[in-house]
Formats: C-alpha cells, structure tokens, sequence
C-alpha cells in the first residue's frame, strides 16, 4: 500500500513549488489507492508561524488536497507537527550514541570557518575535517568541564558512495566524502532536518518520498540514517525545478507565485490544480483541460518528466477562462 507525504515548513506562503509537491502527492496517493499525510515541519521555532500553518492548509483545503491520516481533532484528522514529537526524537538519538553512530564535535563556529576557507584555498570541497572523531573519554571530560558546548555529528563512512534509484532522476551516485560527518544534534540539543524525517518517514511507513529536486542533496544523508538506525529505505521521487519564462528559477521576480496571490486574483481552485498538475506532467493525449478526477486516472508517477518545468502564467490564465 502506497503511503506518501506532504510536509511543508510552516515558514511562508504555500508557493507554487510547494502546492505542485502536495498535488503530487496526493494525485499519486489517490491513484494508487494509498494514503497521503500532512507534517507540519516546525522544528525551526523562530520561522515556523501558526498563522502559516492555518494559511497553507486553508490553501491545501481550497485546492481539494485532502489528507487521509492524523492526530484525532474532534472527528477530522489534524496534521502531524514535528514540535509535538521530541520525545520520539530524543528516543532515536539515543540509539545513534549507544551505536556509536554519532559523536560529540567541540568545534567552534570560527574554528570550523577556518577549515572550510582552507579547504576551498586548496580546491578541495568545504567539508568537516572530523577533528573530533577520535578524540578520547579524556579529552571529551574536560572540553565539557571547561564548558565547551558541543554537536552531535554523524560518522560518514570514507569514500563510501550512496547509490539510489530515483522514480524521477533515475541511477543517483554520491560520493559521501561530498559531505563528510554532518551534524545530527544542534549544540541547543535540538535536532536537525535531515535526523526528524528520516524518523518521521519512517514511523509513518512513508513508502514514497516525492518531493522537490532541491532536496536531493539531502538524500545520500538521509539513506546513511536510515541504514544507522536499521530502517527500510523508502523509494524516493525528486520532482524538477520549476522555471520562469525566462528560464531561471521560479521566484517573487517573475511575479505572483503563491498560491494566496492567485486565489486573491479571482482564480478558481480547478484551474490551479490543472495548471499546476502540468508541472512536470502531460496527459498523454493534447487535451491539457483535464478535471481532478481525469487527472487522477491519467497519472502515473513514471510519466513525470526529468526536464526542469517552466511556469507558463499565460496558459494558467486561459485555463481560468475555461473553468
Ligand atoms: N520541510 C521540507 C520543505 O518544506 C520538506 C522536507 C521533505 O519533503 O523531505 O522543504
């Protein structure tokens, strides 16, 4: 059974890269029969707003994105929100330390400033040295009498590459010593992006990770967790850049491009989803008029192209005149 996810940062506007994902998402969710869930990924407590929150489901909920799954709200499902589920975190970090998964780094800011600059002055690429890999109980007792504040990197096997089949991009080959020992626990004690979904993902028996191509540099990271803590690898789907007209990334320059700005505008919420389904899609027929329930029969998840999408505001526009 198909279980797949929509886990936007409540940190702004539902954009268009972000509303194309949680289409996606769901199309493939409905195609399939499956389930699609919601986590609010609000770990950064200093960009994470409610109010974005209420906006960008209000959003999913005008688009006609429903989700299958969630905490009980008084008979309707809320979403998952990553800020309600440290304990299940603090839980998984443990097993990293007992398996000596992870260290503790004493690095400071500057200290690590210093390196990348070497390290790009000598053409090698800006990555942790992993200084503190081998440092002894000895040293660790009194960098910490000393109060030194300290993170919890990842041990990176050497050389190693992560090689994934991508439903998208295909064969995807990553040399690790790209990256070298990331970081898993902030010297706040709290931990990172790439550590909570690799949990979430997994206890949610996400089988499909679709989402956007910017992310794929997180990926080779994330397998390495899911290896550490034993959890089956999901299958993952990078979608592709979306463009503007002028081919270079889709941003505020090129005009409107939340999904806010254009129901605002007297848009109507089938003319956005069409539009936005054929981001990286194409029915296989030259009718592009498509309604939900056509969208979803047509789909399949194979049929989404590598090519980067462009944004064509014209045909959004005529598509609103259809509806
Ligand atoms: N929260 C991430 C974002 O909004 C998405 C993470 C993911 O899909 O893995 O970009």
């Amino acid at each position: 059974m198909v279980r797949v996810r929509f886990a936007p940062s409540p940190t702004g506007y539902l954009h268009l890269g972000n509303a194309r994902t949680a289409l996606f998402n769901y199309i493939y969710a409905r195609h399939t029969g499956g389930k699609l869930i919601l986590r609010i990924e609000d770990t950064d407590r200093e960009r994470s707003k409610k109010e974005y929150e209420d906006l960008l489901i209000d959003d999913l909920k005008w688009l006609g994105i429903e989700w299958d799954e969630g905490p009980d709200i008084g008979g309707d499902y809320g979403p998952y929100r990553q800020s309600e589920r440290t304990d299940i975190y603090n839980q998984y970090v443990e097993k990293l330390k007992e398996s000596g998964h992870i260290y503790k780094c004493f690095c400071s800011p500057e200290e690590l400033e210093e390196e990348r600059k070497k390290a790009l002055s000598e053409g090698r690429p800006p990555r942790y040295s992993g200084k503190c890999r081998n440092l002894t109980e000895d040293q660790i007792k009194k960098l910490e009498s000393e109060g030194k504040p300290y993170v919890w990197r990842f041990r990176v096997p050497d050389g190693e590459f992560i090689i994934f089949e991508d439903v998208i991009k295909g064969t995807v080959e990553i040399n690790v010593d790209e990256f070298g020992d990331f970081v898993i626990v902030r010297s706040d004690g709290s931990p990172v992006y790439n550590f909570v979904v690799v949990v979430d993902d997994a206890l949610m028996k996400i089988t499909d990770v679709i989402r956007g191509e910017d992310h794929l540099s997180n990926t080779p990271k994330q397998i390495l967790i899911y290896r550490a803590l034993g959890f089956e690898e999901p299958r993952f789907a990078h979608l592709p850049i979306i463009l503007g007209e002028d081919r270079s990334k889709l941003s505020k320059r090129h005009g409107a491009v939340s999904v806010r700005a254009f129901r605002d505008d007297g848009y109507v919420s089938e003319a956005m989803f069409n539009g936005l389904s054929l981001l990286g899609w194409h029915p296989k027929g030259d009718n592009e008029v498509l309604s939900k329930e056509e969208i979803i029969r047509e789909f399949d998840i194979k049929d989404i192209h590598n090519a980067p999408a462009v944004f064509d505001r014209a045909k959004l526009r005529w598509l609103n005149g259809v509806y």
